[in-house]
């Protein structure tokens, strides 16, 4: 079973208790947060590969904060699940107008709940039911910490697992360094910068021994950015 993290947003100690044990019992790992503000600070810290996010919040509500979070680049295609109390049709629309993934409305079973979220994750292409990601020939084992091109196992250091991990999940996106760092050391680590040319660097060479370090492009004057998509041919 995949071990996808989930960000539960629920101000409610009974409902929030409720779905830790639901998603622990399913093989999820959840975080919990009680309001969006507490939500805000987790992301800062960890990305998670799915929001679970309760409709009515004290503070900011959860589909105004939703609806700021799919503003920002980095969290556009995170996956938001909202729960709400009220079933009403206009609310559903809205739910999804605002880039919510999918709806659902209390109670609802746990059993459902799980079905849902597998749904939503396997949609957003980012786990396939083994616990895997793939681009192209390049398959990232999540479970077994393994990353392999074809039958050939790569051999990368933990950073550079997490790195090919971010990555992978958001291919043909051009990330600079901050953002790197950002996502992949978490933003409360102080790390130079420079730490992600080195990291980079040797990841292509492990890559170039399989012929293909043109996984991982440079963005002049920007960043990085890892597409599975042959460039138009210039030099980068
Ligand atoms: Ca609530």
């Amino acid at each position: 079973m995949p071990s996808s993290n989930i960000l539960v947003v629920e101000d409610e100690d009974a409902i929030r208790e409720m779905l830790k044990m639901v998603l622990e019992q399913a093989g999820f790992s959840p975080i919990t947060a009680a309001d969006a503000e507490e939500a805000q600070q987790i992301l800062a810290e960890t990305m998670p590969d799915l929001i679970l996010l309760d409709w009515m919040l004290p503070g900011a509500s959860g589909v105004e904060w939703a609806r700021r979070l799919k503003k920002e680049p980095q969290y556009r295609e995170l996956p938001i699940i909202l729960l709400t109390a009220r079933g009403e049709e206009e609310d559903k629309v809205r739910g999804l107008e605002i880039g919510a993934d999918d709806y659902m409305t209390k109670p609802f079973s746990p059993k459902e709940l799980i079905a849902r979220i597998r749904a939503v994750l396997r949609r957003s292409g980012k786990i396939n039911d083994l616990g895997q990601i793939t681009q192209g020939d390049l398959v990232l084992d999540t479970e077994q910490h393994r990353l392999s091109i074809g039958d050939k196992q790569l051999e990368v250091s933990p950073t550079e697992f997490r790195l090919m991990q971010f990555f992978m999940t958001h291919p043909d996106k051009v990330f600079n360094r901050s953002q790197l760092l950002d996502q992949v050391w978490g933003r409360s680590v102080y790390i130079e910068e420079r730490t992600v040319d080195v990291h980079i660097r040797r990841l292509r060479k492990i890559l170039s021994e399989h012929g293909r370090e043109d996984l991982v492009q440079t963005v002049r004057g920007f960043g990085y950015r890892f597409s599975v998509v042959e460039s138009a041919g210039a030099p980068l």
